[in-house]
């Protein structure tokens, strides 16, 4: 019976691979592997036994691929696991494969990944998203259950709203950094894309910790509330809603506020607005919510309209710093021949980079060249202190003495202007810039450390729509919470062909 199953899933996941392109690497099955193999008396963490997932291709686990999407890195085997994935072994759970990304996780649609193209499952013209687009279209498609991703500007909720998946962003330090190839490291976390809530909290209570390899990891504090709590599921709670109003206004000011020409202004804001089948799922997800017995108030977050300057200002400062290793003498493919050491960086990251991450290495060494510093890179860390603020006096996890503000359990947001875009001439792509611009609501989590959790509404023309919640640090388990009864009441979609190989 077993390995009758095990066949059927294996051509299952060699059918979908060769529409969508997911996995940068897949592993061959080994003919006598059980599967799945869930205990009937599973309990935390346990009820991954058996169960394959996949993992992002910048996220090491040893003797696989760790490309990055990078042509440098095409030929490079990870020589250690992350402790992430380590952590999910540990449980019984294994890996089938790496998944392609927008290298290096620069981008928002797996299209800047030298390696290939993945699709999206419910339209295969259409991109996945990303930069974890290969990881949220593997389990959109059903060829795992869950991935692990990461997010340094919405990595991760952003192809899970695209793909119709669960995407967590755990709070800063929640979950070990050790094996992720950093991008920006104070922005980032390897997060989980999941096909269901509960899967997606018991990946969570497993990956999550302080690591002593990740001097930034830690346990979560022991006020937090617990991941698997006495709070029922239900339990009312007080949403702030980021309105449509509320971001028309926030981005009326982004055109006032940014330098440059009048086209540049417009669009800007434009990119950011949302598409009218993201407002309307948007508001859908504010009714059911309120359906469900929680109170929603509105809230404005003025701030905003800096977080996307802000957020590239230090993700590109960063990337600077963290891609000068790739020099062609410790790591990847090099040029054949070079003249001297400064000819073989040159001519290693000449052939190697991409040309986003070449852009984006400029841009860091720009906005940190000296004598500079305080023009952009420090005003983009004050601008994040602003954030965090915002997000702070708004769910009430620090007294500013502000008695006006709602407290808020957590903060509903949209995830994308957009559903998943297409390519090419078709009138359905999406610029780069515009791609950059429309990172909006989801680089704020990120410049705020906080943990934000995206899930999918429905559908509007045949594509996915999701929001995001945001909440205090370290309050994965009310996300969690609020999204398991949201699902439970309206459960979420899958594309044709799906078939589900786990309980
Ligand atoms: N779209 C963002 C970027 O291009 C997100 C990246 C990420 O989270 N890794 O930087």
């Amino acid at each position: 019976m077993a390995s009758t199953a095990l066949e059927t899933y294996r051509t299952y996941c060699t059918q979908w691979e060769a529409q969508i392109g997911a996995f940068i690497e897949m592993k061959a099955i080994a003919p006598d592997r059980a599967f799945p193999v869930v205990a009937p008396e599973a309990s935390q963490g346990n009820d991954l036994v058996g169960l394959p997932f996949a993992v992002k291709d910048n996220i090491a686990v040893q003797d696989l691929s760790l490309s990055c999407g990078s042509k440098l890195l095409e030929e490079l085997r990870a020589p250690y696991t992350a402790t992430a994935v380590q952590k999910l072994e540990a449980t019984g759970a294994w890996v089938l494969g790496k998944t392609n990304l927008d290298e290096f996780g620069m981008g928002s649609s797996t299209d800047n990944s030298a390696i290939k193209q993945t699709n999206n499952p419910w339209d295969t013209s259409r991109v996945a998203g990303g930069s974890s687009g290969g990881s949220a279209a593997a389990v959109a498609a059903g060829m795992v259950p869950f991935a692990l991703g990461s997010d340094t500007g919405g990595s991760v909720r952003q192809p899970a709203s695209f793909c119709g998946v669960l995407g967590l962003k755990p709070s800063y330090g929640a979950v070990s950094r050790y094996g992720l190839v950093a991008y920006a490291s104070s922005l980032e976390s390897i997060g989980i894309l999941a096909d269901t809530t509960a899967r997606c909290r018991a990946v969570f209570s497993v990956i999550r910790g302080k690591d002593p390899l990740d001097q930034t990891s830690q346990d979560a504090p022991s006020a937090a509330a617990p991941l698997y709590g006495t709070d029922p599921l239900g339990a009312p709670k007080v949403i702030g809603v980021l309105s449509a109003q509320a971001i028309a206004k926030a981005l009326a000011a982004v055109a006032a506020g940014i330098e440059g020409s009048p086209e540049t202004q417009e669009t800007a804001a434009a990119a950011a607005l949302l598409e009218e089948e993201v407002r309307q799922g948007f508001e859908l997800a504010k009714t059911r919510l309120a359906a469900l017995g929680h109170r929603l108030v509105d809230v404005e977050i003025p701030s905003l309209k800096y977080g996307v300057p802000a957020y590239y200002t230090i993700a590109t400062a960063e990337a600077s710093a963290n891609l000068a290793r790739f020099d062609g003498v410790r790591y990847g493919r090099r040029p054949p021949w070079a003249e001297n050491p400064d000819d073989l960086i040159d001519k290693t990251r000449e052939a190697g980079f991409g040309p986003e991450v070449k852009l984006r290495i400029l841009l860091g060494t720009f906005v940190l060249r000296s004598g500079f510093q305080d023009r952009y890179y420090l005003r983009a860390q004050r601008i994040r202190s602003r954030i965090r603020r915002s997000f702070e006096e708004l769910l009430g996890s620090a007294d500013y003495g502000n008695s006006e503000t709602p407290r808020c359990d957590a903060i509903l947001m949209p995830v994308f202007p957009t559903r998943a875009f297409g390519r090419g001439d078709t009138g359905e792509a999406l610029s780069p810039f515009a791609q950059k611009a429309a990172d909006l609501y989801t680089c704020c989590a990120n410049l705020a450390g906080l943990p934000a959790l995206a899930f999918p509404v429905g559908l509007a023309g045949g594509l996915p729509v999701g929001v995001q919640l945001l909440g205090r640090a370290f309050s994965e388990a009310t996300l969690l919470d609020l999204v398991e009864a949201y699902e439970q009441a309206h459960p979420f979609p899958h594309p044709a062909g799906y078939q589900a190989f786990w309980p």
